[in-house]
């Protein structure tokens, strides 16, 4: 157990806290309490507790326990340290709170200082923020917070380095300053790869000690993304962290708490070394593009054409530009190295700076995977590994430039050389970002003059090469090395361009403006079409450009059936300004707002305050007519967020997901459910619970809403479940006597139905939600749901599929959500059904033996 640490530095101490509750790290400001906010009771940090557990955050002496139970102030050698559980709870009056210490007790770091009742105490008191703080201010030189998610007696929360005598708190453990931990086991599944690296060395970095991770006969310095990504450390492998110098107790304790926790990545990061086929990795979003043929990637098939991977979907005629990345001629011989390593850190603070200004222009375009992609750049910038070698390369005479390139360039040849295909692909981020740093050096810009109608070809396109194209140039991309989850099939994606990776490298000997035809279906590149298959693209292209241009210019009308049967048409969105494009495509409303985004690409979880604003700004725009179903947070599974801090699962998509995951932490899920109902007013807003599986959770979400209602004062809103498990169709009657309405997800519905993980890209072929299984969950729901007079919706990718449609209307559901770009194609699919014929359908698709014979029948019905 690590303990208080005091370390002498230049006559200052510095004292180590541990947390002494598990929860999110808030800042001092940021209660809402003067008090606390104002550090009128002393400086110091809140955490959001996650766990009803205080422990000792130090070893020290029990100097009060409050008659009301609810905070204890802890001296440690003088120094007064006050943990105090939530906002007015001293009303409370001991109610809800259990010390199990007294005045006058020594006690150990981490040991049980008291319980409390956290939902007893979250429903009477203001908050359940918990404020550690030290009174005596005048003692405190400085203050190191950390933020994110900490663990009660594990994780360090705060260092504090004091002012004065540096003998007046106990001795560090490790006098020569050196220390080495027991073996630890890596927690993360996929291994140190990005970003638990990217923990790890962020930890590190926090300290001021020399810190080392072994593994076997190799080492990686701690505190560099680059090289501890280098060292290759698998899940489940044993490394040893080694520190050196003042703080290297607490640190080595934070750097191998940090590696035995599961730290994988979150959504919208490219998984580790994922299978080069992982192109239909969201099969439900894509089900065409998974049921093409599959030639082997990166090959010639015998007509010529070349074969890759389908990396972002679409059709396009164009001629090869090839990107290239010229090399910058560098003087070696440096001037004076203080001036040149002064060179050196002015292009790297501009390289910040470009950079952060992408990452905004990014955000602001509701971007975050791009500018996520920016914010690991800037981390790759502050490497110490390739620092140090750059400044020792300056120290022996090169210039800057000189120095930075032999930095960068061997550090990412390193990465280059390993078997891992994420790191070698964090090898390209590395070049990229040291390229820009280079040509600010050499006060170069690297204009890319495109011509019109290019397919861009490349070995790799970088995120910078992409953000600098002319993207009004561009038809679509083209890469030799990576896969469906390479940064270049993201931002294809998000440009609405094509895109193939991985593909045959002999593209890249094609002649620049070449005219070939580049399908991201398929993901293929046809070096000689003939004049039939340009004609043959041409003319799909117009048609499908001609019959978008009908759709939308009858967007505006209902999805009334050919026999006078209308259902509702809306969309799914993922972020606050997608809001205001629904009602331009004839969005009738929003089925499903995955509230996800607001949580992901963040250390801490949003405040009531900013999700008020974000669902109110999505109910304003939509109006007052249209309806906005905001779903709960939906996390766990496939959509970790680091953190939430959930302990590692042998089956995430069975383990604590979706509403399971928020009831276990109330304070996180009120928050989120206060914050729609200050919403709620600004529209038609209403609430849904996502993966419900038993009465139970369903009652107790409900009982949660209704509590906060009725606290807020507000008006009732309709609350719903989305039907995602057999169970929730099964028993859709029982549910239907009480939820307001039920809205079917049937990526997920499908996947546990077929027991067919919706991610695993081998089985997309086989994940159909037109499975008559899972259609038989669907007719078994839309019966519950009559029984009571409630409504049924479709939210998952099912609701946007043509060929779905007639049955899904045949088996009387509701409302269909679909992704916006689909809406106007969903209403004009309905427009040409008669009611009478999809009954029919239907019936004849639930006696079907599979998802294809479903698609048979409604090919034959509906063309
Ligand atoms: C679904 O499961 O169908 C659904 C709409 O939810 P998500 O895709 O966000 O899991
Ligand atoms: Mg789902």
């Amino acid at each position: 157990m690590p303990e208080a640490i005091a370390v002498p530095t230049a006559g200052r101490s510095t004292l180590t806290l541990l947390a002494p509750v598990s929860g999110v790290v808030v800042p001092l400001d940021q209660v809402p309490d003067p008090v606390f906010a104002q550090r009128l009771a002393g400086d110091g940090v809140a955490i959001d507790p996650l766990d009803d557990q205080i422990v000792a955050p130090c070893d020290a002496l029990v100097r009060q326990v409050h008659r009301a139970g609810h905070a204890v102030t802890l001296d440690v050698a003088g120094l007064e340290i006050v943990i105090h559980v939530g906002l007015d709870t001293v009303l409370l009056q001991g109610d809800g709170f259990h010390p199990l210490v007294k005045t006058g007790q020594q006690v150990r770091a981490g040991e049980l200082l008291l319980r409390f009742d956290v939902d007893a105490v979250a429903r009477r008191a203001r908050s359940l923020l918990t404020e550690i703080v030290v009174s005596n201010v005048d003692r405190i030189a400085a203050l190191r917070p950390r933020s994110g998610t900490v663990v009660a007696g594990r994780d360090v929360l705060l260092e504090i380095e004091l002012v004065g005598a540096d003998d007046a708190l106990p001795p560090n453990g490790a006098p020569d300053g050196a220390v080495t931990s027991p073996p630890v086991v890596v927690a993360s599944r996929t291994g140190l790869h990005a970003r638990p690296a990217a923990v790890v060395a962020a930890t590190a970095r926090r300290f001021a000690a020399d810190l080392r991770l072994l593994r076997g006969d190799r080492e990686a310095n701690a505190r560099s993304l680059v090289s501890i990504m280098a060292l290759e450390v698998g899940g489940g492998d044993t490394v040893t962290v080694a520190g050196r110098g003042p703080d290297a107790a607490a640190a080595v304790a934070a750097v191998a708490a940090v590696l035995a926790t599961d730290l994988d990545a979150a959504p919208g990061s490219a998984p580790a070394a994922a299978p080069p086929d992982d192109a239909a990795r969201s099969g439900q979003s894509t089900p065409r593009m998974s049921r093409e043929s599959t030639a082997p990637a990166g090959g010639a098939r015998a007509d010529g054409v070349l074969r890759g991977v389908p990396a972002s979907p679409g059709i396009a005629v164009g001629q090869i530009f090839h990107m290239r990345h010229d090399e910058v001629v560098v003087e070696e011989r440096g001037a004076e190295p203080a001036q040149e390593q002064r060179a050196l850190e002015s292009a790297i603070a501009a390289a910040h700076l470009q950079l952060e200004g992408l990452r905004h222009r990014l955000s602001a375009e509701s971007d975050p995977d791009h500018a996520a992609i920016f914010a690991a750049h800037q981390e790759l910038l502050e490497d110490p590994e390739v620092l140090d070698r750059a400044a020792a390369h300056i120290r022996a005479g090169a210039s800057a430039p000189h120095a930075w390139r032999q930095a960068y360039t061997s550090q990412a040849d390193r990465l280059q050389a390993l078997d891992n295909s994420v790191l070698r692909g964090r090898a390209t981020d590395l070049r990229d970002v040291g390229r820009r740093v280079l040509h600010s050096l050499v006060g170069e810009s690297a204009p890319v003059d495109i011509p019109p109608e290019s397919i861009v070809v490349a070995e790799d396109l970088t995120p910078s090469d992409t953000a600098a194209l002319d993207r009004t140039r561009v038809r679509g991309l083209c890469t030799t090395m990576g896969s469906a989850t390479s940064h270049v099939a993201i931002l294809a994606r998000g440009l609405g361009l094509p895109a193939v990776a991985g593909v045959d490298p002999r593209v890249l000997s094609l002649a620049a403006g070449t005219r070939v035809v580049l399908d991201g279906d398929r993901g293929t590149v046809d070096p000689a079409p003939s004049a039939g298959d340009e004609a043959r693209v041409a003319a799909r292209q117009a048609a499908d450009a001609e019959r978008r241009s009908r759709e939308l210019a009858a967007a505006m009308e209902p999805a009334t059936t050919r026999d006078g049967h209308r259902v509702e048409v809306v969309a799914n969105i993922g972020a606050v300004k997608e809001g205001a494009r629904v009602p331009g495509v004839g969005g009738e409303g929003v089925g499903l707002l995955r509230s996800e985004f607001l949580f992901m690409d963040r250390r801490t979880a949003p405040d009531e305050d900013e999700q008020a604003r974000s669902y109110e700004s999505v109910a304003r725009a939509l109006g007052p007519d249209r309806i906005l179903v905001i779903r709960t947070l939906d996390v766990g599974g496939d959509k970790p967020l680091p953190y939430l801090d959930v302990a590692a699962e042998a089956n995430p998509f069975l383990g604590e997901r979706g509403v399971r995951l928020t009831l276990a932490r109330p304070e996180l899920f009120r928050t989120q459910v206060r914050a729609i109902l200050r919403a709620s007013p600004a529209g038609k807003v209403a609430i849904m619970f996502p993966m419900i599986a038993t009465l139970a959770e369903w009652r107790e979400a409900r009982a949660l809403v209704e509590r906060e209602r009725e606290a807020l004062g507000v008006a009732p809103i309709p609350i719903g479940i989305m039907v995602e498990t057999a169970a929730a169709a099964l028993l859709a009657e029982r549910f239907a006597r009480e939820a307001d309405f039920f809205s079917i997800g049937t990526n997920d519905l499908t996947q546990y139905t077929l027991a067919m993980d919706r991610t695993n890209p081998r089985l997309a072929p086989q994940v159909d939600a037109l499975h008559p299984a899972v259609l038989r969950l669907i007719e078994h729901t839309v019966a519950g749901a009559r029984a009571h007079g409630r409504w049924v919706g479709i939210c998952g990718a099912l609701a946007g599929d043509p060929q779905a449609i007639p049955v899904l209307v045949g088996l009387g559901v509701d409302e269909l959500s679909a992704d916006i770009p689909l809406v106007p194609a969903v209403k004009a699919r309905v427009r040409s059904l008669a009611l009478a014929e999809c009954r029919e359908t239907a019936r004849e698709a639930l006696a079907a033996g599979d998802g294809a014979e479903v698609r048979e029948i409604v090919s034959r019905r509906h063309g």
